[in-house]
């Protein structure tokens, strides 16, 4: 099944099935979140497969243009994997090998009378030769047969074999060949075929007590049964591989011609045995290329990552991953928090009520793959001696989940490399069944890198904020001083700059000592990081020095905003505990300088100017905004007169 899945937007996860799309039709994307509502994007489907075009003209609300991988989308249709972005969504697009709906196997609907069973055969030999005593050049359609399969790479072409192999050797009505989903759930592959000139009915359907049978014992059985009014005598003979049976091959004549017997059972036993190896070996390599697809569409869309640089967008982009990649409705990171205690940090699909929680439910299984470090893959977790599942059972689609640990990767100290820091889980897999262990080789790939994002995001963080007040370092101003002014001259906007300074500061720490001092400090850092808001920075860019760079604002706006702080600070009051001070109570006052950018100035020349603005302040009594230029120093402004900025 055809599917796009939010990976970054309004609900990440979100899940748009293409499915319902009818050939030559296009949709738009409609979000079941009312803020987000129709998204940019429209879907066709075109004979050879889905396409992307932008629902609104490029450049409307929403800006970015249409990308696919980054490109504009070009002629070929989407392939599994393909990463779309449009008007600030990312999706991902995804086919669903397995087809929830196609089983034409085993139809509980059936009830049939196994009338006798024929032990497995014992080998191909035997076969063959019960097989050269039969009339009709059996034999040689067997010969045949093998050596077409031979030929055969693909499980589809192995299946249509032996079905088309069972209908000639056999002059049977319809055939079937199918192969199981591992662990016999549900088919992956069927084949159907039938006698030329057979009025036109239903396709055939093996009774599910007969498919359990011939999984079960690999004998082949001959039944009698009624489908849809058709009364019919079915053989069945298993097709097996060495890891045991992989798939049947069924074969149906009219009931009251009894052309079907214990002969015709060797024969299609035979037919199955040759079939068997050839289906096995196909089937590995169908894995193999599903596999490397799968690996490849993750690597490509897990490289994201790392560049987000935030510790929520990571984790929100994670686990919609994951869940695109698994094919699930719910998926789930867990994270250590400062008590080492395991919560829920980020999912796709989860309640409300779980997310942030400790993970108590969880907390048998996730202790064991934190500690262990080991993968669990759970494929039913009712059944017996099972691990604990993470929620009731009947909440579940599927009873089968897995459980990854998240390993930290470049941590700071040398002992935190190696260790978990966390643990990925999915359950709910659309299709029902249980997850492959190749699902759980692609969450523990996906999970490493989650983790790999996670300590890039704590090192970015590390490097970009001030240790001591919490807003921004000096080394994260001075790049972003100089993005901004690259993108003001490109037209962005207006750019403002606040430079703020602490009035006789080092009074405060000659008088209380230096502790109170940083105290003082954290005080000013909060009020700034408090007026900012939007795409607004505020820095420390010295000892006792700040910065507030305002994109989209100009003089009065930039004006209004450092009188707020200068207003907010004067007004604090700090009151130092009884080890720094005695009690005592501190206030400060500060003194800021603003300048606009200039056209066609540098960022050296604009921090000199809003320098120069800011040292009038303090020639000018302190306490006080100072515009850069001719304007003369201003006395402070009651707050409530400021103009609003912007917004
Ligand atoms: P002015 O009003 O002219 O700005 O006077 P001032 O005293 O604030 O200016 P000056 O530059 O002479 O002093 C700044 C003081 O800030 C000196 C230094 O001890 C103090 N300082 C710088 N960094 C820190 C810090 O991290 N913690 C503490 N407690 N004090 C600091
Ligand atoms: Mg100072
Ligand atoms: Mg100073």
């Amino acid at each position: 099944m055809a599917s796009l899945t939010v990976l970054e937007g309004p609900r990440p996860g979100e899940r748009f099935a293409l499915s319902a799309l009818g050939a030559g039709e296009t949709r738009d994307l409609v979000s079941g979140e009312r803020r987000a509502g129709t998204i940019p994007l429209r879907v066709r489907r075109d004979p050879d497969g889905f396409r992307v075009e932008a629902a609104a003209p490029a450049g409307a609300e929403g800006g970015t243009p249409l990308r696919v991988n980054g490109e504009p989308p070009g002629g070929t249709p989407l392939a599994h994997g393909d990463v779309v972005a449009a008007g600030g969504l990312v999706l991902i697009f995804g086919e669903d090998d397995e087809d929830e709906s196609r089983d034409p196997a085993a139809s509980d609907l059936i009830s049939s009378r196994i009338e006798w069973r024929l032990p497995a055969a014992a080998d191909a030999g035997a076969a063959l030769g019960a097989a050269a005593g039969s009339p009709g050049g059996a034999a040689e359609a067997l010969l045949a047969l093998g050596a077409a399969l031979a030929g055969e790479r693909r499980a589809a072409d192995v299946l249509a074999r032996a079905a088309e192999a069972a209908l000639d050797v056999l002059r049977a009505d319809r055939t079937a060949a199918l192969a199981f989903r591992s662990g016999h759930r549900g088919v992956r592959a069927a084949v159907t075929r039938e006698r030329p000139g057979l009025a036109p009915g239903p396709p055939p359907r093996v009774a599910r007590a007969v498919a359990d049978q011939v999984a079960a014992a690999g004998a082949t059985v001959l039944s009698r049964d009624s489908d849809g009014g058709r009364e019919r005598v079915a053989l069945c003979a298993p097709l097996r591989g060495r890891r045991g049976v992989l798939g049947l091959l069924h074969a149906e004549v009219a009931a009251g011609a009894p052309r079907l017997g214990e002969v015709e059972a060797r024969l299609l036993a035979a037919i199955a045995l040759l079939s068997g190896g050839a289906l096995e070996a196909a089937l590995s390599a169908d894995d193999r290329e599903r596999y490397g697809r799968r690996l490849r569409s993750l690597a490509a869309a897990s490289r994201r990552l790392p560049t987000l640089l935030r510790r929520e967008a990571i984790l929100q982009e994670a686990a919609a991953l994951a869940a695109a990649t698994l094919s699930c409705a719910r998926t789930s990171i867990l994270l250590r928090d400062d008590a080492g205690e395991l919560r829920v940090a980020g999912g796709v699909g989860i309640p409300e009520a779980v997310a942030g929680r400790e993970s108590a439910p969880a907390s048998g299984v996730a202790a064991t793959v934190l500690h262990g470090r080991r993968p669990v893959r759970v494929a039913d977790a009712t059944a017996p001696g099972a691990p604990a599942p993470a929620a009731p059972p009947g909440r579940y689609r599927s009873r089968s989940y897995l459980a990854v640990p998240i390993v930290a990767r470049g941590g700071e100290g040398a002992a935190d490399v190696g260790a978990a820091v966390g643990v990925f889980c999915a359950t709910e897999r659309r299709a029902g069944g249980p997850f492959s262990s190749e699902d759980a080789d692609l969450l523990a790939i996906l999970a490493s890198a989650t983790g790999a994002a996670l300590a890039a995001a704590e090192m970015h963080e590390a490097l970009s904020l001030d240790a001591l007040t919490g807003v921004a370092s000096r080394r994260y101003f001075d790049a972003r001083l100089a993005r901004e002014v690259r993108l003001a001259r490109q037209g962005a906007g207006p750019l403002a700059l606040v430079l703020l300074d602490l009035d006789r500061f080092k009074s405060v720490n000659d008088t209380h000592g230096h502790p109170a001092g940083d105290r003082v400090l954290r005080a000013a850092g909060g009020v700034l990081a408090r007026a900012v808001r939007g795409d607004d920075l505020a820095a420390r860019t010295g000892g006792e020095e700040f910065a507030l760079l305002l994109p989209g604002a100009g003089a009065e706006d930039a004006l209004a905003v450092a009188e707020r702080v200068r207003a907010d600070i004067a007004a604090g009051e700090i009151r130092l505990p009884e080890g720094e001070g005695g009690g005592a109570r501190v206030r400060v006052t500060a003194s800021a300088g603003v300048a606009v950018l200039a056209p066609g100035e540098g960022p050296a020349d604009f921090v000199a100017r809003a320098d120069r603005a800011l040292y009038r302040a303090k020639r000018g009594g302190r306490d006080r905004v100072v515009p850069d230029g001719p304007a003369p120093p201003r006395a402070p402004a009651p707050p409530q007169g400021a103009a609003r900025r912007r917004r």
